[in-house]
């Protein structure tokens, strides 16, 4: 046995104890009726149009470092991504931000992000919650919700099994009703996003506590308009169940696993 792989073997056995993060958590399913392409392409057409938009009205990327500081942690949430989900590599993720747009975060299929700059600054969010903010946006596109939705959204909709994607999407975005019945699948994903973003932050190597102190900012402003919902009240629950094991999984770096 040659030096160098002893000492490979003597550093293999000293970090053995915190092997139990270093392995993907996440098994994404996928097999929803609608073709992902489907979903992209649509997508990508409002994602342009809007920030077509808001670039003509001078409000998008107005704050440059906001925008710098966005970029450097989707580079480092992209690592942790890959690690859990080895398709993620193939999105071509996209952010901006805006300005005036009444926008938070949000996600769109095929990797698209918009980040308001006033829902930043007003909860002055520090860098690992910037980071849970993403990869919660991340997990609704790794996870396909938009597909996933419209494919749910067919069984709620009159004669819905013989209408296309585009079809759906106008039905969802027209019908309060529909909205209304489909509240529960929305939810669940609200909370599966908290789940999978919880995992690719701490992969990524952002300090959990974070996400919960994320949060707790969200429901204090959510006070303001409503006493904090079930959903609001879900996810600080299970974020609190899921702290220690995200502090494990956050002990193994992502780069010494490759
Ligand atoms: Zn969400």
């Amino acid at each position: 046995m040659t030096p160098r792989l002893r000492s490979l073997l003597a550093v293999l056995l000293i970090s053995t104890p915190t092997l139990v993060g270093a392995q993907a958590v996440l098994d994404i399913r996928n097999d929803f009726y609608f073709p992902t392409d489907a979903v992209d392409r649509v997508a990508e057409r409002v994602y342009k149009t809007r920030t077509r938009e808001l670039a003509e009205s001078a409000r998008l990327d107005v704050d440059a470092t906001l925008l710098a500081r966005l970029r450097g942690v989707l580079a480092a949430l992209k690592v942790g991504a890959r690690f859990e989900h080895a398709q993620s590599a193939t999105v071509d993720w996209e952010i901006h931000t805006c300005r005036r747009c009444g926008e938070n975060a949000s996600a769109m299929a095929g990797g698209r992000l918009l980040v308001g700059e006033e829902f930043v600054n007003e909860l002055a969010l520090s860098d690992a919650e910037l980071a849970y903010v993403l990869a919660h946006e991340m997990a609704h596109v790794l996870a396909e919700h938009s597909r996933e939705f419209a494919s749910a959204a067919r069984y709620f909709v009159d004669n819905g099994r013989h209408r296309d994607y585009q079809d759906i999407q106008n039905e969802l975005s027209e019908s309060f009703v529909v909205n209304l019945r489909m509240a529960a699948v929305s939810a669940q994903q609200e909370i599966e996003a908290d789940y999978i973003g919880f995992i690719l932050g701490a992969r990524s190597g952002y300090e959990p506590y974070a996400m919960l102190s994320l949060l707790a900012k969200l429901n204090g402003e959510l006070t303001d308009s409503a006493a904090m919902n079930p959903v609001g009240q879900k996810r600080i629950s299970q974020a609190q169940a899921m702290l220690e094991t995200a502090r494990r999984i956050r002990a193994v770096k992502v780069s010494a696993l490759h």
